[in-house]
């Protein structure tokens, strides 16, 4: 009687309000953020249940989403649903602080974790995509994406500055890519007051960025662009300069006119050279042309990106900052034969990885009463807790003045060790006293600190030659379970693909009651702490001294 005709595609979205109809708040959180991950304003393709990242599926199929839910709706609170890629499989009967929802996503073993064998078992039916947060049900939108650029150009400056804070003020950057994720560089550098000037090929990139407020202005001329960046770094006002071109040419006339540039990165789609436009190629003609002669058009976009890449270490040469933002832009331009392209480093071990020594990662929360009151009482609450920290208080404040919610009203901020057990702590204290009108999910993206091994990516470049390990991640997802997370979650392959990742996630609700706030203490102080361990076994100094300051044990530092 519960298998009906509704097993097929239909907008979801997550209920709001303070009434549930699951037998607890943690297993209606599960369900009201599996939801919301697949409401239309969040996920890029509901109909195929399809969140973020390619094909980064909340659920397998939709009579597996059918089937979750109901799953959830009748879950006992001393009960655990198991979810297989996408698919619930079993629930069995655990205890009240077992986790309601343990999920493994995409796993394949070693030999067999390639592309080509995952879409077969796709096909069969047998598997699904998780990505990161699409699978374990704690995506919030492109709020992380700016949160995540604005922290990775924060640490810029804070690197600039020779100091742990610093601001972008007085500085000129330079990149390019206006697409999904490049889009949130020119707002991520003016949050941090500085000047962008961002090259992009497609003038509707640039004028749909103008049109979202992310952009401030456009021009088509690099003479009118440096103009009015050096006006405006003079002035120390934050701009953001949108300038039409194509990367490969602009960025070597720049670097030949001595322009004054302090930073240079890029987010253009080089990961996939029929995606990135070569110099000379009128943009109306890329599609046909790519499509037409994909082996040339492939030879003439890794020969622009040789020149692309070749002006960014000019620049180094010439004392800017310069670093990769993950999109293989320096193995294309090595293909092509430049024998340099590596000179400059990837982001995460210029500047994310002395954040990760601190158990620093992205942490949010979601409001499931899906009231924006909610959200701003906890953006009060985390300024009221970390007053003398003004990166953080500054993101939090712009966030609240130009993040657009999508789905439930959520918030992103990168908070570490002891601070994350401090802000779960309040949080739970508010939902307690009715200044939050219903409970929260906190949870976190699997790119943080103790979470992943991706070695093209998070953990490129370990200092003890770690980033092939896996241990990590498997770990954080146990600890987590023994901690008393709401739910956790074991992938494969998100954010760098099938073979290059594999990553761990939790989700803890906060829902007043005493159980919580003892499990959100364990939870929100060992998840980061595996953070701190990890990165301490690998020979930080930074992260020794985190664990000192506060009491993460680790035994081989211990006499
Ligand atoms: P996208 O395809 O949406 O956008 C890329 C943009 O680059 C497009 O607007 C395109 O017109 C423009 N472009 C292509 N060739 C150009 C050229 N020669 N000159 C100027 N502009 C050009 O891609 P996206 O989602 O914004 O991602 C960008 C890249 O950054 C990807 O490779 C992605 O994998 C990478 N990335 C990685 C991380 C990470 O590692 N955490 C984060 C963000 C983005």
């Amino acid at each position: 009687t519960t298998h009906h005709a509704t097993s097929g595609p239909r907008p979801v979205r997550a209920p709001r309000g303070t009434a549930i109809s699951a037998k607890g708040w943690p297993q209606e959180a599960a369900l009201r953020m599996l939801h919301n991950n697949l409401d239309p304003e969040v996920a890029e393709h509901p109909d195929d249940l399809v969140v973020y990242g390619g094909t980064g599926r909340a659920a397998r199929d939709w009579r597996s989403f059918d089937r979750i839910s109901a799953s959830l709706r009748d879950l006992e609170a001393d009960e655990t649903l198991l979810v297989q890629s996408g698919r619930p499989v079993g629930i069995m009967r655990t205890h009240e602080w077992a986790p309601r929802v343990l999920i493994a996503n995409s796993n394949l073993v070693g030999d067999w974790a390639d592309w080509e064998e995952f879409r077969r078992l796709e096909a069969l039916g047998l598997t699904m995509y998780g990505q990161m947060t699409a699978g374990s049900w704690i995506y919030i939108g492109t709020q992380g994406i700016l949160q995540g650029t604005y922290e990775t150009f924060g640490a810029v400056a804070a690197k600039l500055a020779g100091t742990g804070v610093g601001t972008l003020a007085g500085t000129i950057t330079l990149t390019a890519g206006l697409g999904g994720m490049g889009g949130a560089q020119p707002l991520a550098v003016t949050m941090n007051d500085g000047v962008a000037i961002v090259v992009e090929c497609d003038t509707s990139r640039i004028d749909r960025r103008i049109e979202h407020r992310y952009l401030d202005v456009r021009t088509d001329s690099i003479d009118e662009a440096l103009r009015l960046a050096v006006e405006a770094r003079d002035a120390r006002r934050p701009l953001s300069i949108g300038l039409l071109g194509n990367a490969a040419e602009v960025l070597p006339e720049m670097l030949r006119r001595g322009a004054p540039i302090d930073i240079v990165t890029d987010q253009t789609s080089a990961h996939d050279p029929l995606a990135y436009l070569p110099a000379g190629v009128p943009f109306a003609e890329w599609h046909d042309y790519a499509a037409a002669k994909p082996q040339e058009f492939t030879e003439r976009a890794r020969a622009s990106m040789a020149r692309h890449v070749e002006a960014m270490v000019g620049f180094m040469d010439a004392g800017a900052e310069v670093f990769d933002y993950g999109n293989s832009i320096r193995g294309e331009a090595k293909l092509a034969g430049y024998t340099r392209a590596f000179d400059f480093p990837g982001f995460v071990p210029a500047y994310i990885r002395p954040l990760f020594c601190e158990g620093k990662g992205p942490f949010r929360w979601a409001a499931l009463s899906g009231d924006p009151a909610d959200i701003a009482r906890t953006d009060r609450a985390v300024c009221d807790l970390f007053p003398e920290n003004e990166h953080l208080t500054r993101w939090i404040r712009m966030a609240g003045q130009r993040v657009a919610y999508q789905g439930l009203p959520a918030r992103i901020c990168w908070l570490g060790q002891g601070e994350r057990a401090a802000a779960g702590q309040r949080f739970n204290e508010l939902v307690a006293s009715g200044e939050i009108s219903a409970p929260l999910a906190i949870g976190r993206d699997h790119l943080d600190t103790g979470s992943v091994a991706s070695p093209y990516r998070e953990t490129e470049g370990m200092k003890d030659g770690s980033d092939a390990i896996a241990d990590w991640p498997l770990l954080n997802a146990l600890v987590n379970t023994a901690s008393g997370a709401s739910w956790v979650s074991i992938h494969h392959g998100g954010g760098v693909g099938m073979g290059r990742s594999i990553h761990a996630g939790q989700v803890s609700v906060a829902d007043g009651t005493e159980l919580a706030a003892m499990k959100l203490e364990r939870v929100l102080t060992n998840d980061p702490a595996m953070g701190v361990i990890r990165h301490v076994d690998a020979g930080y100094p930074e992260a020794e001294a985190v664990a000192r300051q506060h009491g993460v044990r680790v035994p081989m530092s211990e006499g």
